[in-house]
Parts: structure tokens; sequence; C-alpha cells
């Protein structure tokens, strides 16, 4: 069975996602990490960023792999390194959705994806998991939440990491993302057609993963 979560950045949808995978007892494909993996490849190396072609040459140099390790978290290997750990930077955070806009890198992730969804049951999420990469879902959910709402939690989230923002940084970094992830020609974010809209605004994670897990109990007996 292939569930597919999309929605708009820091919506909870990461939260759901894994909370929902652990509860059916499914893979959790978290498919924003090989975004950032990549752009990590790309500022580690001092690639400009802003140059689509010196981007997409740079990818023949890059394998990434998911793997998932004992307590079932996906880890994402870039070459050899396991890069988990770095990819919620700041600077990732602010440039991941102009890589993501390039053709090359969403062709490049396109096999990666669906060959780490192969044969087992997944749960999976991003931006494009229910229009492109797997339109042949048995359920889709688009979630997102007000953008104060989304901006606040990221901002509490970070802060506890101990990383050293603002909330204004923080709100126009979220709405810049969403406009390029939204605006771009190709598999820009969207909910597919047959996908059930959520919103996280003021419901708990619990209460929107006891409302999923209804409905794919629904569509398992159909
Ligand atoms: O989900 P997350 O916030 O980690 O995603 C980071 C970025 O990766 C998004 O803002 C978007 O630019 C890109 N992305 C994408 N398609 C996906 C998943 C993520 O374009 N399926």
């Amino acid at each position: 069975m292939t569930i597919t979560i999309d929605g708009t950045a820091a919506s909870g949808k990461s939260t759901i996602a894994r909370l929902l995978a652990e509860r059916l007892g499914f893979r959790h494909l978290e498919t924003g990490s090989l975004y950032r993996a990549i752009t990590y490849h790309m500022l580690k190396n001092e690639i400009d960023i802003n140059s689509e072609e010196a981007v997409c040459r740079e990818l023949s140099k890059i394998h990434i792999e998911v793997v998932w390790d004992s307590s079932g978290r996906q880890r994402t290997i870039l070459n050899t390194e396991d890069v988990t750990e770095w990819l919620q930077d700041p600077a990732i955070n602010a440039t991941v959705s102009i890589v993501s806009a390039y053709p090359c890198a969403r062709e490049f992730l396109l096999d990666v994806q669906r060959n780490a969804a192969e044969g087992t049951n997944i749960v999976a999420e991003g931006r494009d998991m229910g229009t492109v990469v797997f339109p042949q879902a048995d359920l889709k959910f688009f979630i997102t939440a007000s953008v104060d709402e989304r901006a606040r939690r990221r901002y509490y989230q970070l802060i506890e990491q101990g990383k050293n923002v603002t909330y204004d940084d923080v709100l126009k970094e979220i709405v810049e993302r969403d406009l390029r992830d939204s605006r771009r020609p190709i598999a820009p974010m969207k909910p597919a057609p047959d996908a059930i809209l959520i919103d996280t605004t003021d419901r708990t994670p619990d209460e929107i993963v006891n409302h999923i897990i209804q409905l794919v109990n629904e569509a398992r007996v159909i």
C-alpha cells in the first residue's frame, strides 16, 4: 500500500507521516531530505546554486541512497557519507527550493524515490508524491496550516535546536520557499485532484493520525 502526504513547509506533515508509518508498520519515505542532500553537496563544494548548468553538471558526481535504521528512521546517504544530521541547516532551508526547481534534480531523484518504495508498504512524504512520483497511490493527503502557525512551530523547533534565528526570518523563509515550490513549472507543490485536504492549525498530530487511520482502514475494506 502507498500513502502519500504532500504539503506546505512546516505544516506538520513530517510528524504526521512519521506517526502514521509507525502506527501502520509502514516505512516512512521523507523526500525533502533527498533535495536537501543535493543542496548540502552543492553548498559544501561551493557550486553556484543559481547556475542551473553548474548544479546539473555536478549531479553526475552524486549518488544518493535511502536506508532505514533499526528504529525505522530514514538515513540519507550521500556518496558514502550519512548526511542525515546536516540537512536541517538554515543555509539549506534558504536554498533548497532553488535547487529543487531544476528539472535535472527532479529527474535525478525520481528513480531514487521509486526504488526506495519498491516492494514495501510506504508513507511517502514531500511536495509531488501524489501528483508525480506515486500517482497511483492508494490514498493521498495534502497537509497545511496557517502561515503564522507554521512559522511559530518552526521557530520554536529551531530555538530548541540551539539555532540563532528570529521569528520574522523564519516566517519570511517559509513564505519564500512555499512561493518557489508552488510556482515552479515542473512538479509544483499542489494537492493531487484526488487528495484529501487536512488543515493542522488547531488540531494535534494524534487527532489527525487517528482520522487518517480510519480512512486507511476504510480503504483496506474496499
Ligand atoms: O519537506 P522539506 O521541507 O524537508 O523539503 C525541503 C524542500 O525540498 C522543499 O521546500 C522543496 O523545495 C523540496 N521538495 C520538493 N519535492 C519533494 C520534497 C521536497 O521539491 N517531493
